[in-house]
């Protein structure tokens, strides 16, 4: 049903991005497990590169060096901090297109959306951070007390492959405006612009151990990162599976964790609201980045006397969405990133399929012959306690709900385990009111959109803590009355 367009004309994959060493204590060394993890391209399904498989040891010695450096660099006067964090923006964004293009190759969004998603945010963050740390006042007075914040020490950030570099940023930067130092793991299945970022944090000239990248999986490497006792803070974003066993081993050595985890956001359409902009907006932010997006709107519910026309206008949408090669830059809808997760979705969308909901676009078909590609479906007269209304797909599976009342549709909206983001349309007031029901970290209001400036997070399970902002640089730190005598 989806027109291909492949412009891919079998060319060979010539720039392999081998990694053989990991950066600890300033130094690119190899790692002493000898195991590697191969990087797949989910469009080419190519071999596109590996990195090393570190365990214990690894991590341990990086925690080491974070520990030994951080006396130093929590010390240093923040504007020396700042200076450096600076001089990185300035690397980095003159590797751009390199950026861009890398995250392509091995997450599959689409190169455009790379440039202004997987590069222009990361950049966008670190820029805020300096800034904010310029104007962040350390200590102040409360009575006879001077209340002082501190940096929380050695943090381990752990990342996914979604959006590989906004996410190590969004950590990174702020943990060491704040004067912590890092250990950083990326996901094993997009790591290379971890490289990146390492290798000009390097040229930019922070002292060593203040950064420190490992690579493995979670279970090997990213498990004793978590329970090692000279680590004081995770900062984590992935899966809620993984974030409860992160709290469970943090919860041992009473650990600072910070978590962004899943979502199942809903997009609540109210009878007075413009049908067609609501719809389109959904459509769009659902589909994002094939829908591995934590804050996808996954659920949009409307007025059950306009389910059959928001069915409709849906479809018309999706059809924009034509799966094609990534580094094409007309292409709108990549691969998913693995054949892991291409399976999962095809088996959401058949028991969607199953479920007796209406295909309304879409369905479990391959779209393509090569690349982990599935069709963006869209399913009405969804059951909002079935699995694909209620479990995070992560994918490009849009659910609309029919609902009789705004008490029902809000009931409906926080009926999951999660509460990440939201969005509410119509009359504007009624909308902010609904908005202040939602039990979500994130609310967008007829079409507001995501604030690099704001705090990020979730409620429920959707996680703790806040990312960016000011809320998420002092998530880094800690704090300190000192009462004086006067
Ligand atoms: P994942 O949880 O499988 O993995 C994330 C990271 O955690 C990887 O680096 C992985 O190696 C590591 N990890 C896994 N198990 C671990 C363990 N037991 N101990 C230590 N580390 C462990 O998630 P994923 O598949 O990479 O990413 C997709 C998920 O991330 C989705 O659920 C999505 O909603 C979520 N996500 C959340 C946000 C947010 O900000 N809330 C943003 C993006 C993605």
């Amino acid at each position: 049903p989806f027109q291909f367009h492949d412009t891919h004309d079998n060319r060979e994959d010539t720039s392999m991005h081998d990694k053989h060493l990991i950066f600890i204590d300033g130094r690119w060394q190899a790692p002493a497990s000898a195991g590697a993890i191969d990087i797949v391209n989910p469009y080419t399904e190519a071999r596109i590169g590996r990195v090393p498989a570190c365990g214990a040891e690894e991590a341990d010695a990086a925690v080491q060096a974070a520990r030994a450096a951080f006396p130093l660099w929590s010390g240093m006067p923040a504007a020396e901090r700042g200076a450096l964090l600076a001089e990185l923006h300035r690397r980095l964004a003159a590797r751009g297109p390199e950026i861009a293009a890398l995250i392509t190759s091995e997450t599959g969004m689409p190169v455009r959306m790379s440039q202004r998603l997987q590069l222009g945010l990361p950049l966008t963050t670190l820029e805020l951070t300096v800034r904010m740390l310029q104007d962040f006042a350390f200590e102040r007075r409360v009575g006879h007390s001077l209340v002082v914040r501190e940096a929380i020490g050695v943090v381990a950030c752990i990342t996914p492959w979604n959006y590989p570099l906004h996410q190590a940023m969004s950590k990174v930067a702020p943990a060491l405006a704040a004067g912590c130092t890092v250990v950083l793991k990326p996901s094993e299945i997009a790591p290379l612009s971890a490289f990146v970022l390492a290798e000009e944090i390097e040229a930019a000239g922070f002292p060593p151990g203040v950064f420190n990248l490992i690579t493995g999986t979670g279970a090997a490497v990213g498990e004793p990162l978590v329970a090692h006792a000279e680590v004081d803070m995770v900062s984590f974003t992935g899966s809620t599976a993984a974030g409860r066993r992160i709290s469970e081993i943090a919860a041992r050595t009473v650990k600072r964790v910070a978590l962004e985890l899943g979502g199942k956001s809903a997009s609540v359409i109210l009878d007075d609201a413009d049908l067609p902009a609501a719809v389109k907006t959904t459509v769009n932010v659902c589909f994002l980045n094939a829908g591995q997006t934590c804050t996808a709107l996954t659920r949009m519910l409307v007025p059950r006397s306009r389910h059959d026309e928001a069915c409709e206008l849906a479809a018309g949408v999706a059809r924009a969405f034509t799966p094609g090669d990534p580094m094409d830059e007309k292409s709108r809808l990549g691969p998913l990133t693995t054949a892991t997760q291409r399976d999962r979705v095809t088996d959401y969308i058949r028991r969607g399929e199953a479920s007796g909901a209406r295909l309304v676009a879409g369905g479990a078909g391959r779209p393509a012959e090569r690349g982990f590609f599935v069709q963006p479906t869209i399913f009405g007269a969804v059951d909002p306690a079935s699995a694909i209304a209620q479990e995070e797909i992560f994918g490009p599976v849009l659910c609309i709900i029919p609902y009789d009342s705004e008490d029902e549709a809000v009931q409906i909206a926080n009926g999951t385990i999660y509460g990440l983001a939201a969005a509410v349309w119509g009359d504007e007031a009624r909308a902010r009111a609904v908005g202040r029901r939602l039990r979500a970290g994130q609310v967008d209001i007829n079409g507001g959109s995501y604030n690099p400036s704001a705090p990020f997070g979730g409620y429920k399970q959707s996680g703790n803590g806040r990312e960016l902002g000011v809320e998420g640089l002092e998530e880094f730190m800690e704090v300190k009355a000192m009462q004086l005598r006067d």
